[in-house]
């Protein structure tokens, strides 16, 4: 094609993130051809010139190149059945896990179909903006032969070829999510107890978590080296903090099980000969299955 925009473009799957997919592909000019099991959840993509598939069949016929992004990967397997898969792309922006992502490319391959797999790191107001990361794995000629129609989503980015990579980002992310929400909301409990309110104290745990981010590339040194030297703290300095953070907790009256879950591996790599070593060592605690 000599015009990326003249590029058709199918999407099946239009809840809330679906929709947002497709609009981004009007928006850029795509001819763009829908489906989805409730069909009045086309009526705005409709009206703003997107074509309503009858079939998931016809819809994966309308081009080279169809996005999913329904509920979970179940439901992928459901829609596309024992249809005709043969010289289709898949883009799967379903989420699941890497087992998924991994099982759901090699069926899809089997049946003659070339396979992306991608996780939405965006919610559906940014898609179609640059502050939408779209994350994709699989084959990397797949890839770049669409990643010129694929940008009219967001910004998107290419991990590597195992199809599970994306789906494994993705969870990586949400501990990561996870653990910065907690951690300020257990300072955020403490200061309370002190009369400071959430919006005083969230500026300055803005400034830690961005302080903190900041060592991350010098710690995955250490990391990715195996050699952990004690350059800014040793662990057990860290951990004598921790012990101070969970007193403080318990004596103010709120809850110390993050403190404490902090504590138990640090406590660990520390019996196990890592105290005089810096925190990154702990990677040896996270690479273990848990023990309870
Ligand atoms: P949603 O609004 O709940 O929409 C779910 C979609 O899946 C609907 O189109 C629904 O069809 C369809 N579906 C579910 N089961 C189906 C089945 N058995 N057969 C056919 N269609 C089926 O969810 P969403 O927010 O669009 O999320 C879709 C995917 O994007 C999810 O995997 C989600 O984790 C991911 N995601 C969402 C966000 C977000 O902020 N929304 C952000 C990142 C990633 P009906 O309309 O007929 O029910």
């Amino acid at each position: 094609m000599s015009n990326r925009s003249e590029t058709p473009v199918t999407v099946i799957g239009l809840g809330l993130m679906g929709q947002a997919l497709a609009a981004a592909f009007l928006k850029a000019g795509h001819p763009t051809t829908v489906w989805n099991r409730t069909a009045s959840k086309a009526d705005q993509l409709v009206a703003a010139g997107a074509r309503l598939a009858p079939t998931v069949a016809d819809a994966l016929e309308a081009g080279p190149l169809t996005l999913l992004c329904v509920s979970d990967y179940q439901a992928v397997r459901e829609l596309l059945g024992d249809l005709d898969l043969d010289g289709t792309t898949l883009v799967n922006l379903t989420s699941g896990d890497s087992a998924q992502a991994r099982q759901t490319a090699a069926w899809a391959e089997q049946r003659g179909a070339r396979y992306l797999d991608g996780a939405i790191m965006a919610i559906p107001p940014v898609i179609g903006t640059a502050d939408a990361v779209i994350l994709h794995s699989g084959p990397q000629a797949d890839f770049e032969a669409h990643e010129p129609v694929l940008e009219a989503l967001g910004t998107v980015t290419y991990l590597g070829t195992d199809p599970g990579l994306a789906s494994l980002y993705d969870v990586a992310g949400l501990a990561m999510m996870w653990s910065v929400l907690n951690a300020w909301l257990q300072g955020t409990a403490l200061l309370r107890t002190a009369g400071v309110d959430a919006a005083t104290y969230a500026p300055f745990a803005r400034l830690m978590a961005a302080g903190v981010a900041d060592w991350l590339p010098g710690y995955a040194e250490q990391v990715d080296k195996g050699s952990f030297p004690a350059e800014v703290a040793a662990l057990e300095t860290d951990a004598r903090s921790m012990a101070h953070l969970i007193e403080e907790s318990e004596a103010a009256g709120v809850n110390a099980e993050l403190p404490k879950l902090f504590k138990a591996m640090a406590d660990r790599a520390i019996a196990a000969g890592h105290g005089g070593e810096q925190y990154p060592v702990l990677i040896e605690e996270f690479a273990k299955p848990s023990t309870d």
